[in-house]
């Protein structure tokens, strides 16, 4: 049996932080783990620049109920959920997750969570676990599932790396040239078809 773990952002949504950066004009959010793979620099860089514009919560979570899933992510979903289980595995916080979850029919979702001060200001985050994709899929593994694990940037090598199977999906140049051992996937037809594949042996 096996349990599929995918990343959110980049997979089955866009990237929250380019839409807020688009949404708000202020292009230093653009920064993704595309940019900066060491994830506690870049959130430190967020909330830095979040105090400097006055931005709040509140702020960001209306711009999150603007987005939709990338197109035929729920198709997938559905299509995937009848051949087997798939577990959302995020770095993205429970406070910005909700409205996105909702639109691809609540799947399971493994995120963060964000601390927020008495005036709605982000002042920090707290991490589940460290390592909490990688962890999540060696879990699974110890359900004594065949795992696989999909994503398309830096912060989900590890998982990858920890899975039965690893596929990164519509990645950028930089992450394809420096893990040539994962099979890139570009659309959800490719996709399914790979799955399918690893499903059937
Ligand atoms: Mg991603």
């Amino acid at each position: 049996m096996y349990i599929i773990c995918s990343d959110l952002e980049g997979v089955l949504v866009p990237e929250v932080w380019i839409a807020v950066a688009e949404k708000t004009g202020i292009p230093e959010l653009r920064l993704t783990t595309r940019d900066i793979s060491d994830y506690d620099v870049l959130m430190k860089k967020r909330i830095a620049i979040l105090h400097e514009n006055r931005l709040k919560l509140k702020d960001i979570q209306n711009v999150i109920a603007t987005m939709e899933p990338l197109e035929g992510a729920l198709d997938f979903l559905n299509w995937l959920r009848a051949r087997t289980q798939i577990i959302i595995v995020s770095d993205t916080y429970i406070e910005f997750a909700m409205p996105l979850m909702k639109k691809l029919a609540w799947p399971t979702l493994l995120c963060h969570s964000l601390d927020v001060d008495d005036s709605g200001a982000i002042v920090g985050y707290s991490l589940r676990q460290k390592n909490a994709k990688e962890n999540a899929i060696r879990a699974f593994g110890s359900l004594n599932y065949q795992t696989i694990g999909m994503g398309d940037s830096y912060n989900d090598i590890a998982m990858l790396k920890a899975a039965g199977h690893g596929i990164l999906f519509r990645p950028p140049e930089n992450v394809i040239n420096a893990y040539p051992e994962f099979p890139v996937c570009t659309n959800f037809t490719q996709l399914s078809s790979l799955l399918q594949t690893i499903l059937d042996t």
